[in-house]
């Protein structure tokens, strides 16, 4: 209907991303879920408007995939002509775990979240296939879903975009001052040197060359998850000046959540974990951007 705020948000069919869908919906917002399996995401859809939120309707994206993208502007385009809101959430932590899950309470009984966190980060397997594979739907395929949706945005009158990002994502887990310098100088960074940037991540991930660039340490795990999610960190604020004031682009760390990518270890519940991108992506009129949230609140990416 006339007058109802439209979003869009990727990898609604489970976790955080379901729940934000949820949350906006109740909070007027007409949401399109988009999900890359379009059994699980109509399935996400339909559970939503049995709660009695009839504005929940479902749209098939793959973020990696730019003609699924393309497809998912053309649906909007015809049937609202513009976008006001819209949460990049789908994500991939880029890791086997070492463990079988049905194992998991016992090593992590007892445990605080943040032991339970560095107990998770030594089980993982990180191949150069996962590492390809983490940047590729962390980093290009929020951009490709950016790209894809950026004109419908700019017709809307109080466009916005919400990235949820990490505190993994955080310049402290960087080991080379030039690399985080780099990343930090948003004046200097374009769109094109961060996609350099995470090329030359997934060259010096397969040859051994993370540290002597100043990469995270391989060893403290996540790697391609923790550079994914500076490199958002960076295109939020590359993005946020270049469309200033029209637009407002911000990044969330959602918290420490108990989803399926955690294992069903964190500290937070979905409800709680939605509650600062559904914040974000709400806020009135004229507030930040090019900002970085930790939950509700604007945080530092340096410490
Ligand atoms: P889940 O693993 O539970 O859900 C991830 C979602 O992303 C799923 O819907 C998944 O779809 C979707 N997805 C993955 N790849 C694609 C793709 N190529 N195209 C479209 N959708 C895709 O994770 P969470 O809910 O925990 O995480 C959501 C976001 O929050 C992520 O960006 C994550 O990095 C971030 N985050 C989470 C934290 C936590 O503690 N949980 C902490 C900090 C950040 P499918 O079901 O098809 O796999």
């Amino acid at each position: 209907p006339a007058g109802k705020r439209v979003a869009v948000v990727t990898g609604g069919n489970r976790g955080i991303g379901l729940e934000i869908c949820r949350q906006l919906a109740d909070n007027g917002v007409a949401v399109v879920l988009t999900a890359r399996d379009e059994e699980r995401g109509a399935g996400a859809a339909a559970a939503i408007r049995r709660l009695g939120l009839s504005e929940v309707m479902f749209h098939q994206l793959d973020v990696a995939d730019y003609s699924s993208a393309a497809r998912l502007a053309d649906f909007i385009k015809h049937k609202f002509g513009k976008l006001d809101i819209l949460v990049n959430n789908a994500g991939i932590l880029g890791v086997t775990f070492q463990f079988d899950d049905s194992d998991l309470e016992k090593p992590i009984e007892g445990k605080s979240a943040n032991e339970a966190l560095e107990w998770l980060s030594q089980q993982t397997v990180e191949t150069n296939e996962h590492a390809e594979e983490c940047l590729r739907i962390n980093y290009h395929g929020t951009k490709n879903a950016v790209q894809a949706l950026l004109p419908l945005l700019q017709s809307s009158p109080d466009g916005r975009i919400v990235i949820v990002s990490s505190i993994y994502g955080k310049l402290s887990f960087f080991s080379g001052d030039e690399l985080k310098e780099e990343l930090n100088d948003v004046d200097k960074l374009s769109e094109e040197r961060l996609d350099e940037l995470a090329e030359l991540f997934v060259d010096d991930f397969k040859n051994g060359e993370l540290e002597s660039r100043g990469w995270p340490a391989k060893g403290d795990g996540f790697v391609a998850y923790k550079a994914s999610k500076a490199l958002l960190h960076a295109y939020t604020r590359v993005l946020a000046r270049k469309h200033a004031p029209s637009l407002r682009v911000n990044c969330v760390h959602p918290g420490y959540v108990k989803t399926e990518m955690t294992r069903g270890t964190g500290e937070l519940t979905v409800e709680e974990g939605a509650a600062g991108p559904v914040t974000v992506a709400l806020s009135p009129p004229g507030g930040a951007t090019g900002v970085f949230f930790f939950r509700t609140e604007p945080a530092s990416l340096l410490l």
